[in-house]
């Protein structure tokens, strides 16, 4: 899950590079860090629970080494504490790992009775003892490295050093993000490329089942003992692009970021009248019906393209949760197509899912927004989502870059299958070349905002409500809440509520209601009523376009009207800035949100 780094190379500062590594891949999320270098003859490891400043009060960083490993730990096997951190080291070998060993306890079992004895809980621990035992067979670190990926099941992104060769670094991935930083005499590893961009923008993408050995004037790569070609890509992203820009929060910057995020994203196929939509976009009108498979936000990305869809395409989508769809029968069709969404193309889940959606033999299109990911490379086809690097834990500008790139789809089939009327084309181009201007203006309501986040901060449930797309968009503006506020809230489908959760509705309970389109806008009132009458404080998010409902509404954030194809880009500009200001009110670390990790590359 969240963070390895690891350098080899002529300068000395090998602690500092290391330090600085960790230091940004601080987004990613973790509980304790630690680091492992070679001085004075030997690899000297040093870890600490908690933040990276504990790890750091420890650590010289003037002391001289020219190769180390370092590591951010989400912990998933063993308690987030100093014994369980990484480096992990037994007999020769230290290493880092990122991901899950799933069948540890096996091989646990087994080097125990081969006289092993282990200090953590972790998974981990156990790989730097089967290194050291095949070593003791075979004095051949790259054989020995080769050799472990057949005995380990899960996934890993591994950095390792023998304490017999001082001056190589080496990895192994399977099902784990890990990347080869390259630069003249010195040399990398990390989770991503921000990791040590500030040291070099070229990397080598590791591929699965892939190891390498790593010296600072050499990188060579393998797979089954075959060397391979290096093939070296240039990061797109500057240092800047992932500095907070004067802005408080990272959240903050890229909620500012979605009116740029929505031109990038929508520009190279809205030239020319649609004729760039047609041509750059895969033909969709062969398949009967559509999978949408995701986690989190992207999945609630996925339910507003279903409603876009079904809507404009008259074509038939299910959206599932990627956790639950890889352990079920899933009843795919031959004719038809799975997307999968995920930022960072890495999300453990998803790709899991999009196997299994190739091996039956279905097309799998990837909407990602990480260039040359393991999702984007594995996947028939990919769309790419323009939302730059994202480094706050929860999704605001992504997610509302795959909403765009969802309705671009829908637009694409329904011009296809011929659904769409002339005049409502034009309209949606010019709705499409105020959105950025629109989204501009709700930006700036912070101080409507900060009154909401005021009124509702005292409360310990929020509820949000509404109807088909805008029941979509309540279950992302609910899961924002928790996620950075710790808040707790639920979405329910306004008709609902009168089900059961009603019940929960008393005086001055908060509730938000999402009321945007139009046709189905005098069934939410109703519902809205109905809570207003047990005493709820309604907190509504409409357009003009709706009947109006003034008088139920205790706060009223009122957008502007476009067409309903890009409506809910809108409606989640409040919800994020709702979240944002009540995690700012209530002192939550709002970018790095307790428990959390970025990109959730174990499932
Ligand atoms: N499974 C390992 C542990 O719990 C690695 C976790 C991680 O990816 O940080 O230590």
């Amino acid at each position: 899950m969240c963070g390895i780094v690891g350098y080899v190379g002529n300068d000395d500062n090998c602690v500092r590079v290391l330090i600085n590594g960790l230091k940004r891949l601080d987004y990613r999320g973790y509980d304790s860090s630690g680091i492992a270098y070679f001085n004075n003859g030997k690899f000297n490891i040093i870890k600490e629970e908690g933040k990276l400043t504990n790890l750091i009060s420890k650590v010289n960083l003037d002391s001289k080494s020219n190769i180390g490993i370092g590591h951010t730990r989400w912990a998933t096997h063993g308690a987030a504490n100093k014994q369980n951190a990484h480096p992990h080291k037994m007999g020769k070998f230290t290493i880092v790992h990122n991901g899950i060993i799933e069948n540890y306890d096996e091989l646990k079992k087994d080097l125990i009775k081969k006289g092993y004895k282990f200090k953590s809980d972790t998974d981990t621990e156990v790989i730097s003892a089967l290194l050291d035992y095949l070593y003791s067979k075979e004095n051949d670190v790259l054989k020995v490295v080769q050799k472990l990926n057949f005995f380990l099941k899960g996934s890993y992104a591994l950095g390792i050093l023998c304490d017999d060769d001082k001056d190589a670094l080496y990895a192994l991935k399977k099902n784990s993000p890990l990347i080869i930083g390259v630069s003249d005499g010195k040399n990398y590893i990390a989770s991503d490329v921000p990791a040590i961009l500030n040291k070099t923008k070229k990397y080598v993408a590791l591929e699965d089942d892939c190891y390498a050995k790593i010296t600072k004037d050499d990188v060579k790569i393998f797979k089954d003992g075959k060397n391979l070609d290096l093939n070296v890509k240039e990061f797109e992203y500057d240092d800047a692009s992932i500095s907070k820009q004067g802005y408080e929060h990272f959240m903050l910057k890229e909620i500012n970021e979605q009116p740029e995020v929505f031109k990038k994203t929508t520009n190279p196929y809205l030239k020319n009248n649609f004729e760039w939509l047609l041509k750059k976009m895969p033909d969709f009108t062969k398949y009967k019906c559509i999978r949408i498979v995701a986690c989190g936000s992207a999945t609630h990305a996925g339910l507003i393209g279903k409603q876009m869809i079904e809507k404009y395409a008259n074509c038939e989508v299910n959206v599932e949760t990627a956790s639950e769809f890889r352990y079920r029968k899933q009843f795919l069709k031959d004719d038809e197509l799975v997307i999968v969404i995920s930022q960072s193309g890495e999300t453990a889940d998803t790709l899991e899912a999009l196997k299994i959606a190739k091996d039956n033999g279905n097309d799998t299109l990837g909407i990602i927004n990480e260039k040359g990911s393991t999702i984007a490379r594995e996947a028939k086809m990919v769309l790419y989502t323009e939302a730059g690097k994202e480094i706050a834990v929860a999704t605001t500008k992504a997610y509302s870059a795959q909403v765009a790139m969802l309705s671009l789809i829908a637009l694409n089939l329904s011009l296809k299958k011929d659904l769409i009327d002339k005049k409502e084309i034009k309209e949606l181009l010019k709705d499409v070349k105020k959105i950025p201007d629109y989204m501009q203006e709700l930006l700036s309501n912070k101080e409507l905002y900060r009154k909401i986040a005021n009124d509702i901060k005292d409360y310990n449930d929020v509820f949000f409500i509404g109807r088909e797309v805008d029941y979509a968009l309540a279950q992302e503006g609910s899961l924002k809440l928790k996620e950075i506020s710790y808040t707790h809230s639920e979405a329910y489908a306004a008709g609902e509520l009168k089900h059961g959760t009603i019940s929960l509705i008393d005086e001055g309970t908060p509730v938000v209601a999402i009321v945007t389109d139009d046709e189905i806008a005098p069934k939410t009132i109703s519902n809205i009523k109905e809570v207003k009458s047990r005493g709820a404080h309604v907190i509504g998010i409409t357009n003009d376009s709706c009947s109006d409902a003034s008088d139920y509404y205790d706060e009223l954030i009122k957008i502007p009207k476009v067409n309903d194809l890009f409506q809910p880009l809108l409606a989640i500009i409040p919800l994020q800035m709702i979240a944002y200001e009540l995690a700012k009110l209530k002192g939550c670390n709002i970018d790095k949100p307790k428990n959390l990790a970025k990109s959730v590359t174990v499932e």
